[in-house]
């Protein structure tokens, strides 16, 4: 009896549903570019997948031996799985930037990075180098025929869709300068009313100073721009992602200060030098789609936010669902990324905003409080009322953890499924896949790349979006490892 009770004991205490060490081996560089057949498949790939799932993320943890500050920094690779008749294809390639070919042809890390990368020679190397490699790591996207692959802070390169082949930056058109901002999450919009009804590409660049530029770029279904338009908020602005409406585009000002002189001084990247002002209100900025109408700006309590679900208009309100943090983590100079305390971070929740527009009142519901992140949803749905979510989430019910697990959410009954990797499995991303022909929302598949650190090898996995619950319908075994990525598309028919 004695010991029965001190197993009891011991059983309360929580245990992880995974190992530090394992998580970290997701981390690795993958140097190697590959070109082959799915073979080692469990279960069956519904032969009604068609297309092509397309992920961004840093390949390279690592220049030739030197460690990058943070995985933000890694140089951009692309991963394509082509499903066809049953089957599937994977190929991997880096893209081939101005600063990837320096560096590697080099040996050596030549630029600073965003969030910490220095150049070897400390403090008096990296003073006064402005310069930021576009590493072009962040999104993926396919549109009007052209497959871009994107990073917030410059323009995009233009790859082929079958080889991966760099083809050099793209400008839309000569639409972006040299080198000009093109954020990394547009957002899809189904039926734009500005065009007719046709589908039409909606995304922004920010230009972060004492007051904040917005830009607005619509893209038409062959990937010219048909509208653009700026705008100029109070304050510094640190955006990484924004939601639509058919009338609005809506971003939050998350409160942040910006105090460049370390990244001046060689001492921090520009990433390093935000700091959450946690006092301070987080602003909604919601910009008319329609230029003719003006910008509002509405008020809620502190938080953080890098990515939103979705936006939709219900009578005066705009209800928006975003991924919240209760402040913002800071990436300081001497950490390493790798030994990350989770259980001392504050995780990621999804939140429901009312933006009363009429009386400017902003009000907010939990809606799930599990650790979560890279909400997914039907494109259809975009900017309209919508049912179903999907997030990476962790194993566990509460606290903070690697994502291990693909939640589903019905925004309508409240029913969840989990379809969890764990102890072993980290998931990256879901990406929701619609069933060809079909009008049910949740009528298709959830894809996501997960990394198996028992065999240090990544699989794609299938999910059956209407039944999480009854495991994978597919796993593809690839032949190696992908670091964690960070967003991608599927490219149906492709
Ligand atoms: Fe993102």
């Amino acid at each position: 009896m004695q010991s029965f009770q001190l197993h009891e004991r011991a059983s309360s205490v929580p245990i992880n549903s995974y190992q530090r060490e394992d998580w970290q081996k997701g981390y690795e560089s993958l140097k190697q570019e590959g070109n082959y057949w799915i073979d080692d498949v469990e279960g069956q790939i519904p032969t009604e997948l068609h297309g092509t799932l397309f992920r961004n993320g840093p390949g390279l943890l690592d220049v030739n031996g030197q460690p990058i500050h943070h995985p933000f920094d890694g140089d951009g690779m692309i991963s394509a799985i082509a499903f066809h008749n049953g089957r599937a294809h994977f190929r991997n390639r880096f893209i081939r930037t101005t600063g990837y070919l320096e560096e590697q042809k080099a040996g050596k890390i030549l630029y600073r990075g965003v969030f910490g990368t220095q150049k070897p020679g400390g403090w008096l190397a990296n003073a006064f180098d402005f310069r930021l490699k576009n590493i072009a790591n962040t999104n993926v996207i396919y549109w009007g025929g052209k497959l871009l692959a994107l990073w917030e802070a410059a323009d995009p390169h233009r790859l082929d869709p079958h080889t991966l082949e760099t083809l050099g930056k793209d400008s839309l058109n000569g639409v972006l300068a040299e080198g000009e901002a093109f954020a990394a999450h547009p957002r899809f919009d189904p039926s734009c009313g500005q065009d007719g009804g046709a589908p039409c590409l909606v995304n922004f660049s920010i230009k972060p100073a004492l007051s904040t530029t917005i830009t607005i770029f619509e893209l038409d279904s062959t990937a010219k721009v048909v509208r653009k338009h700026a705008h100029s908020v109070p304050g510094f602005a640190f955006i990484h992602d924004f939601a639509i409406t058919p009338n609005y585009c809506i971003f939050f000002q998350n409160p942040v200060a910006f105090n460049p002189l370390p990244f001046v001084f060689g001492l921090r990247g520009p990433g390093e030098c935000i700091k959450f002002q946690p006092h301070q209100p987080t602003r909604v900025i919601l910009i008319p789609r329609h230029t003719s109408k003006s910008v509002k700006i509405l008020e809620t309590q502190s938080g953080f936010v890098f990515h939103h679900a979705n936006a939709f208009e219900q009578g005066d309100e705009v209800v928006i669902d975003s991924i919240c943090y209760e402040s913002l983590p800071e990436v300081e100079p001497g950490s390493d990324f790798k030994q990350v305390d989770f259980d001392a971070l504050q995780p990621g929740q999804l939140w429901r905003f009312h933006l009363n527009l009429k009386d400017k009142a902003v009000s907010r519901e939990l809606i799930e409080d599990r650790c979560c992140e890279f909400p997914s949803m039907h494109k259809e749905r975009v900017g309209r009322p919508y049912r179903y979510l999907y997030m990476g989430a962790a194993d566990a019910e509460s606290g903070n953890a690697p994502l291990q697990a693909i939640l589903k959410v019905d925004l309508e009954s409240g029913e969840r499924q989990i379809w969890s990797a764990a102890p072993r499995g980290f998931v990256s991303e879901p990406i929701f896949v619609e069933r060809p022909n079909s009008t049910i929302e949740d009528d298709g598949w959830v894809l996501t790349l997960v990394y198996d650190a028992a065999h240090h090898r990544s699989d794609v996995v299938v999910l059956d979006a209407r039944n999480l619950n009854q495991g994978a319908i597919a796993r593809l075994h690839l032949k190696h490892h992908i670091p964690y990525g960070l967003h991608g598309t599927f490219a149906p028919g492709l």
